[in-house]
């Protein structure tokens, strides 16, 4: 399963529609403070279901729509697409590409599409559930959690380890054997 592309159009700062494809390898995005970088990141978190505005330094969820900026009108309408190649069915969805789109309005109106479908917010968070890229996962580390790692207990980095090499999931499973 890899990353392919992010479309986002309209959510933060991003006005344009704009298109990142993701080549084999390392994708780097540079720019100066200000520029969106975090909101690349924040569009992934977003479209794969994110629930919590605060987490995405915004008030209420339709602030994440681009409020405007000089000689630019605010808009009505925020989405991001993102695809991802699946060929090796690494997501349990029988399609070589997953196609994730959310989209939300000015009144608070949302919708998820995968695969050009209509679907409910909890078939994206079961899509991604134990693949890694589910909500409490380690695949994206935001700044003030690699700092939380640095300064945590020996105990509780233990446990983060555990949880990355997905030793975690056995240890709660041999819990509950044991307790029957
Ligand atoms: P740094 O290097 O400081 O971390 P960055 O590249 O990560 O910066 P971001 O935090 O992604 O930058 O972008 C912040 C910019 O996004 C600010 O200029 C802010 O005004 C703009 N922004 C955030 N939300 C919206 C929105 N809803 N509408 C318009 N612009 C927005
Ligand atoms: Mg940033």
């Amino acid at each position: 399963m890899k990353l392919k592309s992010l479309v986002i159009n309209g959510f933060k700062s991003f006005a344009d529609k704009t298109q990142i494809d993701f080549q084999t390898g390392m994708t780097a995005i540079v720019g100066p403070n200000g520029s969106g970088k975090s909101n690349v990141i924040e569009a992934i978190r977003w479209v794969l279901g994110e629930q919590s505005a605060k987490s995405l330094r915004s008030g209420k969820m339709p602030d994440v729509i681009f409020a405007g900026a000089s000689e630019r009108k605010p808009l009505n309408r925020a989405s991001v697409t993102i695809t991802f190649t699946n060929t090796d069915r690494y997501l349990p969805l029988n399609e070589d590409e997953v196609v994730i789109t959310r989209r939300i309005y000015r009144d608070g109106d949302s919708e998820f599409l995968l695969n050009g479908k209509q679907v409910r917010l909890k078939d994206i968070t079961g899509l991604m559930l134990d693949t890694g890229l589910g909500k409490e996962s380690f695949s994206i580390i935001s700044q003030g959690r690699v700092e939380a790692i640095f300064k945590s207990k020996p105990e509780e980095r233990r446990a983060i380890i555990e949880e990355v090499a997905g030793v975690l999931k056995y240890k709660k499973e041999k819990q509950k054997a044991q307790q029957e």
